[in-house]
């Protein structure tokens, strides 16, 4: 055959390909199409899982009669017109396809009216031409029927799966849209059958509602964009180096006890605009790191709000990948907007008797007993005196592989969340509670009014004197101990390093560090939380943990230092307590903001209620 130029038809099927791939990529097109029209109102309806007829049906703007039939013409579109334009895309279509394309693989017709026109018009295309073009009544807006969709396309059609299944893809298509747009109304009707129908409250827990029903999303946290700025505010981070951030997240993220079998239940938009992107995904899943059972997955609705021109939408042909300018910031934004959700919706973990147990990492470095010593220590010497206290309790082992970590939440705190869901969630705190006893020289048991409570000793401390240490910083009264004689720190070239690029934060958080040559650094004072005991090793640990990146919340510098600090002035595990030390411990933990985690995002504290006990017992 010799070279030719493809006739319009055959290249119109030919790039039909990539845009009109199944029955629901048109429905996204048309839907697209009557978005950025302005319609408020907006009906799809569907025959034989779209196969046999399409129907899109909006109130929007319409298309002046002069104009009806180049719509279909490729390349042809009312919404960009330089490529300039294509840098603050403000509309969901840009690249006058999707009509031509479709209309090559498929009968369609087009009944269109606008506001100030006598009539609509109606045109038929058949085959990619035009068939027929008249004046029609009409209601404002525009109604697209696309019939015997690949019809004179016989390879696409083989691929097509039972219309029910491609039914659920064109409902997927359906309820995404409905979430992106909740100010707007959607219906889908299948085969005569009303699927789904927003209400275009506005509200997005509304539609949330429909799409996942009430049981799923009464298990749905909101991320609040305020809760997440008064966050970082308290973290001390708006003091030093905050950069306000031009990327908003906001949504829904389901709580740890909804999980499911794969990622499909995260759904992420950009800018209204629904995307894939496996990166932002894992950005969800490493927020949900340690909280949920190994293989499973979250599930999370996601908005991402950002300036147009920082956000690529133009990479693929339907549209579904997008490129951002800066990823890495999109990527902790959103993972940092998640895990403070979780966070802060934290629930007591509770304990269920006689289910298996599931083990959860995070326990480990709380009972890590390797240093010992720090403020806790000296104190309980004091209070102990000379003669050492065994424990108050013995260790019960053979009790513990019934004791399962469900990881649920409390009693009644379903419905709580569900009570919440539209507003901001109060902090999570914990009753008056009556210290019993210590168990293992590392848990703190203590009685509630409505059952037990198991305090990790470690974790609680990390969390009481992560809050005391970023309130002293922030009111500028940080107590600081200067040590009787500097002390000559003497780091690996990758310590010297990591100290040269932290020099600023340390000072901040009173270490008083300065470079001495080389690798050496001279120290002359640190905060009193470091300096009771060996405050050089503590630095040195310290300067390791700065270097190890390992925070799961991309945090400021300012609070991975605290944290840091934190965790090594914090009693440890396996250190004996006597009972004034562990009620007061309880009662500073109490006091907290976030009582119930601590500042790594891991439980404080575990939780058995007393209907369970009497179950258990047979009480009931
Ligand atoms: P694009 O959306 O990329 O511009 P399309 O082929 O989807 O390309 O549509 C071509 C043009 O037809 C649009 O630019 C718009 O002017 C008009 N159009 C299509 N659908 C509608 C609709 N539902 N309401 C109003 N105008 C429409
Ligand atoms: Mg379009």
């Amino acid at each position: 055959m010799s070279i030719h130029i493809l006739s319009p038809e055959v290249a119109n099927q030919i790039a039909a390909g990539e845009v009109v791939e199944r029955p629901a990529s048109a429905v996204k097109e048309l839907i697209e199409n009557s978005l950025d029209a302005g319609a408020i109102d907006i009906r799809v309806e569907v025959r034989e899982g779209g196969r046999r007829l399409i129907r899109v049906q909006d109130d929007g703007c319409g298309i002046p009669a002069a104009e009806a039939a180049l719509a279909f013409e490729r390349h042809a579109t009312s919404k960009i017109d330089s490529a300039d334009d294509l840098s603050h895309l403000t509309t969901l279509g840009f690249r006058g396809e999707a009509l031509a394309s479709i209309a090559s693989v498929a009968q369609v017709s087009l009944l269109t009216h606008t506001r100030d026109e006598a009539a609509g018009t109606l045109i038929r295309m058949a085959e990619g031409r035009e068939v027929e073009r008249s004046l029609h009544g009409a209601p404002p807006g525009t109604s697209v029927t696309v019939e015997h969709l690949f019809a004179n396309v016989p390879a696409r059609l083989k691929f097509l799966k039972q219309p029910a299944t491609e039914a659920a893809h064109i409902q997927q298509i359906v309820t995404r849209y409905a979430l992106a747009y909740p100010e707007r109304r959607f219906g889908l009707v299948s085969d005569g059958k009303l699927l789904f129908q927003s209400t275009g409250s506005g509200k997005p827990y509304d539609v949330l509602l429909k799409v996942y029903g009430s049981e799923m999303a009464r298990e749905m946290l909101p991320i609040d964009l305020n809760d997440e700025r008064r966050a970082t505010a308290e973290d001390g981070s708006s003091a030093i180096g905050h950069r306000p951030s031009a990327i908003g997240v906001s949504g829904y993220v389901g709580a740890p006890a909804l999980h499911r079998g794969n990622r499909s239940y995260i759904t992420l938009f950009v800018n209204r605009r629904w995307f894939q992107d496996t990166s932002i995904a894992y950005a969800v899943i490493q927020a949900y790191h340690t909280l949920l059972p190994v293989g499973r997955y979250p599930v999370a609705v996601i908005f991402i709000e950002m300036p147009p021109e920082d956000v690529d939408v133009n990479v693929h042909p339907t549209k579904a990948e997008v490129r951002f300018r800066e990823s890495g910031a999109i990527y902790s934004a959103v993972q940092r907007a998640v895990r403070r959700t979780l966070v802060d919706h934290a629930p007591i973990p509770q304990v269920g008797l006689g289910e298996p147990a599931t083990p959860v990492g995070g326990g480990a470095e709380a009972s890590a007993g390797a240093f010992g010593g720090s403020a806790w220590a000296e104190r309980r010497d004091a209070l102990l005196g000379a003669g050492r206290q065994g424990r108050l309790l013995p260790a019960a082992e053979d009790q513990e592989p019934a004791l399962g970590y469900q990881g649920t939440a409390t009693p009644g705190g379903a419905s709580a969340l569900a009570a919440q869901s539209s507003v901001s969630a109060p902090q999570p705190l914990v009753p008056l509670l009556r210290v019993v006893g210590q168990l293992g020289a590392t848990y703190i048991i203590a009685e509630g009014p409505d059952g037990m409570y198991l305090i990790d000793q470690h974790a609680a401390h990390e969390r009481i004197l992560y809050e005391q240490m970023l309130a002293e910083h922030a009111g500028n009264r940080l107590v600081v101990q200067p040590l009787l004689e500097p002390l000559l720190l003497d780091l690996s070239p990758e310590q010297a390093a990591v100290a040269a690029e932290e020099l600023e934060t340390l000072n901040q958080l009173g270490v008083d560090i300065e470079p001495f040559g080389g690798s050496s650094y001279l120290v002359r004072a640190v905060p009193a939380l470091l300096s009771k005991d060996n405050p050089g090793a503590a630095l040195v640990e310290i300067i390791d943990g700065l270097a190890a990146h390992t925070d799961l919340v991309e945090a400021t510098h300012e609070a991975r230092l605290v944290t840091l600090i934190c965790k090594r002035a914090a009693i440890k595990g396996n250190t004996p307590m006597n009972l004034a030390e562990m009620q007061e411990l309880v009662r500073r933990l109490e006091a907290c903001r976030s009582p119930r985690t601590c500042p790594h995002g891991r439980p404080t504290m575990i939780y058995l209620s007393n209907s369970d006990l009497a179950r258990q017992f047979g009480r009931t």
